[in-house]
């Protein structure tokens, strides 16, 4: 099986420099403006300070006197993200987009598999000005690992043989599927890197962290029987907390504005708006009530979500204690675009 992973590279700063090529070469972060915003992608001379995705505009600011803002736009990203991938599928291979910038394509049965990822990643350079990653293995998993290893514009191929020698050197934050909770519990057992992993038994991963836990072990052995999907689509977004019981608005108020802040910015770096919104509770009896809301225009940005979020969960509550609070948003779009026609 040959897979293969494309990662455009700094996406919406490479499309902001397109748009607007002055741009070229500076430090660059797209995000937020204002001081709670967050970078939404920084551009590689930007990243030479420290600058990354995820981090508070402030903190990079400060890592990077120099860094020129651009406010992230909307609809943009989506158009040339379809353009871009509309073009890759033409080549008549399987793929599966999994956000605005990546794909997994089966090119299995390609007589080069390496000479057509190549064509591909100068193609996309050559007609849309955009600079691509590749990554090519036997399973999506060190696809992607792949893909990462040489940015920007990096073509790396693992086989067999390597993918177990990377895999044990991987710090497990980097292992597809860790997330940083699961992350912080495996630093607890000592467990740092690919390599000590593979020293758990199936069993424990297992009763330890659930179906991802098997999942885990297969992965660190470097097996992913996961096949390329061209339809799958994510059914929702968002994020659920539990936490000692309680019945403080306060507190229930600051995590609310904490998940719509996630959940903006994920759904932000994937392209995705969403147009239902629900919020769902757990009171100190396990009972877990939901309510949701559908709008005729897709929720977006962290303001915007916050306040639907608080009108349903305020609905919602009635003064119980809880142990579990959860937002997310659904009959999602992805690639949304307002149809700017600019390329
Ligand atoms: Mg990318």
């Amino acid at each position: 099986m040959d897979i293969l992973h494309v990662d455009m590279d700094a996406f919406f700063a490479s499309v902001e420099i397109l748009l607007n090529p002055a741009l070229k070469n500076k430090p660059l972060a797209v995000g937020g403006r204002n001081p709670s915003g967050i970078v939404t992608t920084a551009s590689y001379e930007a990243r030479k300070y420290g600058v990354h995705s995820a981090m508070p505009m402030f903190m990079a600011k400060s890592l990077c006197p120099n860094l020129i803002v651009v406010p992230t736009r909307k609809g943009v990203y989506g158009e040339v993200s379809r353009k871009v991938f509309g073009y890759l599928e033409h080549y008549g291979y399987k793929m599966e987009q999994v956000s605005i910038d990546e794909a997994y394509l089966d090119i299995t049965g390609a007589k080069d598999p390496a000479a057509l990822a190549k064509t591909m990643q100068r193609e996309v350079a050559r007609r849309f000005g955009l600079s691509m990653s590749c990554g090519l293995s036997y399973n999506k998993f060190l696809a992607k690992i792949a893909s990462d290893m040489d940015k920007p514009a990096g073509f790396t191929v693992i086989d067999e043989a390597r993918g177990r020698e990377i895999i044990k050197d991987l710090p497990i934050s980097k292992i597809h599927g860790i997330g940083k909770k699961t992350a912080a519990r495996l630093r607890e057992l000592g467990i740092h890197t690919g390599a000590d992993l593979l020293l758990l038994e199936r069993d424990f991963l297992k009763e330890s962290f659930g179906k991802m836990g098997t999942e885990l072990y297969d992965r660190v052995r470097g097996v992913d029987l996961r096949l390329v999907e061209p339809g799958r689509k994510r059914k929702s977004i968002g994020t659920e907390e539990t936490f000692p019981e309680t019945r403080s608005r306060a507190f229930f108020k600051e995590r609310l504005m904490e998940s719509a802040r996630q959940t903006a910015f994920l759904m932000e770096k994937k392209g995705i708006v969403g147009y239902t919104v629900t919020v769902k509770i757990k009171t100190r009896d396990f009972d877990t009530h939901t309510k949701s809301k559908t709008f005729p225009e897709p929720v977006e940005g962290e303001k915007a979500l916050y306040r639907e979020a608080k009108a349903l969960f305020d609905s919602l509550y009635g003064g119980e204690k809880l142990r579990l609070l959860g937002l997310s948003v659904s009959a999602l779009e992805e690639n949304y675009s307002r149809q700017l026609r600019f390329l």
